[in-house]
């Protein structure tokens, strides 16, 4: 197939509740997403860099200059005899790593629409029921966390993801042990702690967690081993894996016991597929993590996790915890309490929700060969 065409648009999607950041409150989610054209079908990927960058150095508008300027002229033009070739298109630019995903995942879809096959199959997933995890933000009070998640245990969720910061951390998911004490219960840090921290770090030890997620420095290897040297808690890697060779090297090194997998984190689905096989090999736990997707990157999400490496409940969920109205139809819904599936229709499985996507674009650009 020849890519033709490629289109971006910036989306401002409406969420279901304002975003609470440091810098402010947000009540869209803002993205872009790429259309890859050839002569028979389009194929559609989301970049997943937010607005700030707080999480990872991208925001979405470096992302839209990187596609601008150079994601897109390497790859428009060109013949594509196997979606895995994108990854070495792009990779003499260095960095950027969302923006790569955005386009690189939207010709894993147009591939998969012109052979008429289901993403999942084609990169070998399995027709599985996808157990949802949720993912719980910083609350005012101990009162309303516990309310919180006792509300997502009647929804059906698996595991329960509490956001912590050294001040409350140990607190908070002490009551929450001392309420469930059952309760597949995990802690992510987003690199709030310190070595400095590992007295308190320690203490979580007798709460039977499931991991910590990156309690230290984003880019940081060294500490996050010798940390898990002191403490018994899983350390689960986010922030700092951003290829297969940093996730070797983690394990190496005994940086951290679990992977946390973001598609958009590690550059596409090739980079993504190699780290599910190499887990999968060596027996570590595997996850999909989430970025507050919209439809496109939340299929994507779902199809990934269908592959046999995927050990553990990851943080994809519904459209509807997120948005009012999702882009795609259908949404992503459960299909029973607590489970989703991938969709096995060609391509990505859902439709886009043209007109609306249309309404809510604040920027677009067209390129052609
Ligand atoms: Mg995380």
């Amino acid at each position: 197939m020849i890519i033709k065409a490629i289109e971006l648009r910036m989306v401002s999607l409406p969420l279901r509740e304002p975003f609470v950041a440091s810098y402010g409150e947000e009540k869209n989610k803002e993205f872009i997403l790429v259309y890859v054209e050839t002569d028979d079908v389009v194929g559609v990927g989301e970049c997943v860099a937010l607005s700030a960058p707080l999480y990872s150095p991208e925001t979405y508008a470096t992302a839209w200059y990187m596609l601008s300027h150079f994601f897109v002229p390497a790859v428009l033009g060109k013949k594509v005899i196997h979606p895995r070739e994108i990854r070495e298109w792009l990779a003499p630019f260095r960095g950027h790593p969302m923006a790569k995903a955005s386009i690189d995942t939207a010709i894993w879809d147009a591939y998969a629409k012109t052979l008429s096959t289901p993403l999942t199959q084609l990169i070998g997933g399995r027709d599985v029921d996808i157990p949802a995890g949720i993912s719980i933000g910083i609350q005012p009070n101990i009162i309303q966390l516990i309310k919180k998640v006792e509300s997502y245990m009647e929804q059906g969720y698996h595991r329960f993801k509490v956001k912590i910061t050294p001040e409350t951390g140990f607190d908070s998911l002490r009551a929450i042990r001392h309420e469930f004490p059952h309760l597949p219960l995990m802690a992510d840090a987003n690199s709030a702690y310190t070595l400095n921290d590992v007295t308190r770090l320690k203490q979580l030890d007798d709460l039977d967690l499931m991991m910590i997620e990156q309690p230290l420095a984003f880019d940081d290897l060294l500490d996050h081993a010798k940390l898990q040297r002191e403490i018994d808690t899983p350390i689960c890697l986010d922030e700092s894996l951003n290829s297969l060779s940093d996730v070797k090297k983690a394990l190496e090194l005994g940086a951290c016991k679990i992977v946390n997998l973001k598609i958009g984190r590690v550059g596409g689905l090739s980079e993504a597929m190699d780290i599910e096989a190499f887990c999968r090999q060596e027996n570590i736990p595997l996850w999909c993590g989430g970025m507050l997707e919209a439809g496109v990157g939340r299929i994507f999400n779902l199809a990934i996790s269908t592959l046999p490496g995927f050990t553990l409940p990851g943080d994809t969920g519904p459209s509807s915890r997120y948005f009012v109205e999702d882009i795609i139809s259908p949404p992503v819904e459960f299909t029973h309490p607590g489970y989703l599936r991938a969709p096995d229709h060609p391509g990505i499985g859902v439709t886009l929700r043209e007109e609306y996507i249309h309404r809510l674009t604040v920027q677009k650009d067209r390129f052609t060969i």
